[in-house]
């Protein structure tokens, strides 16, 4: 194969200059796949993708039925010393990987919370990993860029929230980088470094059900647990704007800096809405940055029966959720905002020489945003499934896994058996049986059938299963079917002992 040059003379007539050739795979070379392979398996493999995010993992266990161990003798303990076809790989893939997966995106899964995907996204990750771009500066690629910033302010939008914002690879980092900003914008902790343990140390606070990315992030910026406080709930298992308010008092009094509070709007076990509004008001009177977390819940607030979610978030700092749960994105995609991006960058930019670009006094470079350098180009998906849905279409699909999930609640209320923690506002479900025992049991027993992938968590001490509804391809049907899943489980548990039922607290 040659690709012919030339040139064109003063007389301005063409002229061949000769041949330039592309060289073949040098003789001594492994053979690797070229375009032609690439384009055959891949025409397969997109078969295999449509079948499976149509049809989920139907026919097999919705959760992987293996021990420990069984796929990892399963892979030689050595890389292979010649390339193999693609081929023998993408059918390894189907026997060796794909049945020890959970599968997160069948309508079967009910677990943790959703991490759903989409046709459009998944096209859009294939095209993003075509073109392999790292878009950690806007010269790195300025359409990356471009777009993330225009796809923020879409989402930004959607939820009523006017700010700037980035896409992080996870709320992780998203609640990391707001408390970097917070201690910047404290301490100086830049300069210095963070002085912890005596007069003038730095607190946060998160509730007793918060997310452990709160604690984490607290780690990773050098505050240390002692400095983190975490604020009781109330019966609704929101955080108490009250002792918040009394510990942010107390800290000061005593010689701290209150610098960091996380609230959380849909908490991960059981969706409880913190009450942004006051704990602003606390924020307010320390001068201390309010993070918002709605990692899950944040997608709800698109629907404007649902916007009191958003409820006093414009007085936080900053504010995050991912589309890569709820939002038809796939994994990952962390949507994070900040009400002051100049406060963000104090606390995160940095501009060796071999990174500056022409523009930069007029452009953002996103890697000023976060922790990492290399970013990856999460704005193209997004931007895939929100033409592709359409606020509209993200809408009713939201709104039906709402519905879903009051409907499924109403089953397990009408049934005299269970004991329902409360009616969902949000998309999950939590409820218990007689005893801690029992519930567990039944949870057991529900995801043994493999027909179903329910987890659980415990709320003020009692065992509670919790269902979360979120599948892109879910319908009501799949209330049904579970519900029936759930009554055979019963069906296999021992009589309860007592007649007593009490819901849980
Ligand atoms: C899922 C979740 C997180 C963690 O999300 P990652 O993106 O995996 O870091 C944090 N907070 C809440 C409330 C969550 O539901």
């Amino acid at each position: 194969m040659g690709v012919r040059a030339s040139t064109v003379d003063r007389m301005g007539r063409e002229r061949k200059v000769g041949v330039y050739r592309v060289p073949r795979a040098v003789s001594s070379a492994a053979p690797t796949m070229d375009a032609d392979e690439f384009r055959k398996v891949g025409h397969e493999a997109v078969e295999w993708m449509a079948h499976y995010l149509e049809r989920g993992h139907e026919g097999a266990p919705v959760t992987s039925p293996f021990p420990p161990g069984h796929t990892l003798a399963r892979l030689p303990p050595s890389p292979p010393e010649r390339g193999e076809p693609l081929e023998k790989l993408f059918e390894d893939f189907q026997k060796v990987i794909v049945p020890g997966l959970t599968h997160w995106n069948d309508r079967r899964f009910f677990g943790y919370f959703p991490c759903n995907n989409s046709y459009p996204s998944v096209l859009a990750e294939m095209l993003t990993a075509a073109v392999g771009v790292n878009a950690f500066s806007w010269v790195t690629s300025p359409a990356a860029t471009e777009l993330e910033l225009r796809v923020m302010d879409w989402l930004g939008q959607m939820l009523g929230l006017p700010w700037k914002g980035c896409l992080q690879d996870t709320a992780s980092t998203g609640t990391f980088a707001a408390l970097l900003a917070a201690r910047e914008r404290m301490g100086h902790a830049n300069g210095g470094g963070v002085r912890q343990g005596g007069d003038g140390a730095l607190t946060a606070y998160v509730s007793e059900e918060a997310h452990s990315s709160g604690l984490k992030a607290a780690r990773m910026a050098g505050l240390g647990d002692a400095f983190v406080r975490v604020v009781p709930v109330t019966d609704d298992l929101a955080m108490d704007p009250h002792t918040l308010g009394a510990a942010m008092d107390a800290d000061r009094a005593a010689g701290l800096r209150p610098c960091f509070v996380m609230a959380t709007v849909g908490t991960t076990s059981t969706t409880a809405v913190d009450p942004v509004r006051a704990i602003a008001e606390c924020c307010r009177r320390h001068g201390a940055w309010l993070h918002v977390d709605a990692a899950l819940a944040g997608t709800a607030a698109v629907l404007p029966e649902m916007r009191w979610l958003m409820d006093g978030v414009e007085l936080a700092d900053s504010f995050l959720f991912n589309p890569h749960k709820w939002m038809f994105t796939n994994f990952d995609c962390s949507a994070f905002f900040v009400r002051d991006p100049a406060a963000l960058k104090a606390a995160l930019a940095l501009s060796p020489e071999y990174l500056r670009g022409p523009h930069d006094g007029a452009v953002e470079n996103l890697r000023d945003w976060g922790p990492q350098l290399g970013r990856r180009f999460r704005a193209l998906k997004l931007w895939f499934v929100l033409r592709s849905y359409g606020v509209e279409g993200v809408r009713a699909r939201v709104r039906l896994h709402l519905a879903m999930a009051r409907r499924f609640a109403s089953l397990v209320r009408e049934d005299g058996r269970f004991a329902l923690r409360e009616e969902p506002r949000l998309n999950t479900v939590c409820f218990a049986l007689d005893t801690d025992e029992r519930t567990e049991a039944l949870h057991r027993a529900i995801n043994a059938t493999g027909e179903a992938f329910v987890t659980h968590t415990r709320a003020r001490g009692r065992y509670l299963v919790r269902a979360s509804f979120g599948q892109t391809q879910a319908e009501d049907v799949d209330v049904d079917r579970l519900w029936s899943v759930v009554q055979a489980a019963l069906a296999t548990l021992p009589p309860s002992r007592g007649t007593s039922r009490s819901a849980p607290a």
